[in-house]
């Protein structure tokens, strides 16, 4: 943009008398009648075959990014812009940051504001407004008044030719999340400073007090929101048998690609596999094959499925046996699973229709995660044979 502007300007006879460029956004004042401005404009549009311009003139008043600006009596001066549609959103006051990040809003919006209104009416209804809106986000009106006092006791002419700021080589920096206990953290690192020095080398390289850096903890929004798309396959996602010779849980699986809720109100794709009798980190659906409301069970398991499956086998047989017997069943879990399958017109496991419908990579905290999501999506602890929720690890 540097570049094309010189070429630009350097072609017109008829120049600005000034011209301000900040990214693409270009201020700039015309001297020479409203007939050249419109000349000017048409050579500036067609200097290249892609970059157009659009324009936005006045002899009065008109907005630059966030400046206001004026022209009366043949003097130009200055206001803060604020567009209709600006809802204020300071950082609430609640919220979990450092007090002096809070303390630093009223104290560089009003340095802000000194900078850009020229007169003293217009700073001071613009700090007006400012307290009020910070006011509203929950701030202490005391400490807001005060930091907007000590912005408005700079001069504004030294606010608007900023010396370039000194940044120092070498600041040793403690990096860490922000918590609120962590307020001393600055003294206890001057307190603990001798630690950090026991020889010469060591009081080398740390010669100064580290300083403390805050660094942004992951917000609601990043938990919630991914910036990347994950790829899904939609296509590989199938729950299957194994068909190994001498599986005996094969006949069990309902091979498909889709599930669906007990009373058929939703249906899902299984997203992950092909997965079968010998998948691992997996969340299951067993449903009854006898009842039309299915009565689903979801469970997970971190070894192979078919492993699992087993000691389901093995547990209900132990079940059917104390039931039938009338004796005590106290020690076997998943009582309402088992129970189900002793019902009349029921035969036990013959009567499992399995459905392998997720998985995880190798972690178990994220597998009862899945696990729970699946139970309460597909209403397992109301509707169906899941006793109690997955416990938190
Ligand atoms: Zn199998
Ligand atoms: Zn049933």
């Amino acid at each position: 943009m540097a570049e094309l502007e010189e070429k630009i300007l350097n072609t017109c006879t008829l120049k600005p008398l000034i011209w301000w460029r900040y990214i693409d956004d270009i201020f700039f004042i015309w001297e020479h009648g409203e007939e050249s401005l419109s000349n000017f404009m048409k050579a500036l549009n067609e200097f290249h075959s892609t970059i157009k311009f659009t324009s936005q003139c006045s002899n009065k008043k008109i907005n630059f990014l966030d400046v206001n600006i004026e022209l009366s009596n043949g003097r130009l001066s200055t206001d803060l812009f604020i567009k209709s549609t600006d809802t204020h959103q300071y950082l609430e006051s609640s919220s979990c940051h450092p007090y002096h990040c809070k303390k630093g809003i009223p104290y560089s919006q009003a340095l802000r504001v000194n900078r850009i209104c020229s007169n003293v009416e217009n700073f001071d209804k613009r700090c007006n407004d400012l307290e009020f809106w910070l006011k509203k986000r929950g701030y202490n009106e005391k400490m807001v008044r005060g930091e907007v006092l000590r912005a408005r006791a700079l001069p504004r002419n030294e606010l608007l030719n900023r010396p370039p700021r000194v940044v120092k080589d070498n600041l040793l920096t403690f990096n860490i999340s922000y918590y609120p206990q962590f307020r001393k953290l600055k003294e206890t690192l001057k307190e603990t400073h001798i630690l950090l020095t026991p020889n010469e080398e060591h009081k080398r390289v740390f010669t100064d007090v580290p300083i403390v850096g805050f660094k942004n903890n992951k917000s609601l929004k990043g938990h919630l929101v991914n910036s990347s798309l994950k790829h899904i396959s939609l296509n590989d996602g199938k729950s299957q048998k194994c068909n190994g010779n001498r599986c005996d849980v094969c006949s069990l699986i309902q091979e498909t690609s889709v599930f669906s809720k007990y009373d058929d109100t939703e249906n899902f794709d299984i997203r992950k596999g092909p997965l079968d009798c010998s998948s691992k980190y997996v969340v299951y659906q067993i449903e009854c094959n006898v009842c039309s409301d299915s009565f689903p069970y979801i469970g997970s398991t971190i070894t192979k499925f078919r492993t699992r499956i087993n000691n389901y086998k093995s547990a209900h047989k132990k079940f059917r046996k104390a039931f039938f017997n009338g004796e005590s069943v106290k020690g076997i879990q998943q009582h309402k699973f088992h129970k189900h399958y002793c019902q009349e017109d029921h035969s036990g496991i013959n009567d499992w229709n399995i459905t392998l419908i997720d998985q995880v990579k190798g972690d178990l905290i994220k597998l009862r995660e899945k696990e729970s999501f699946w139970q309460h999506r597909l209403d397992t602890l109301s509707n169906g044979l899941n006793d109690k929720e997955v416990p938190v690890l």
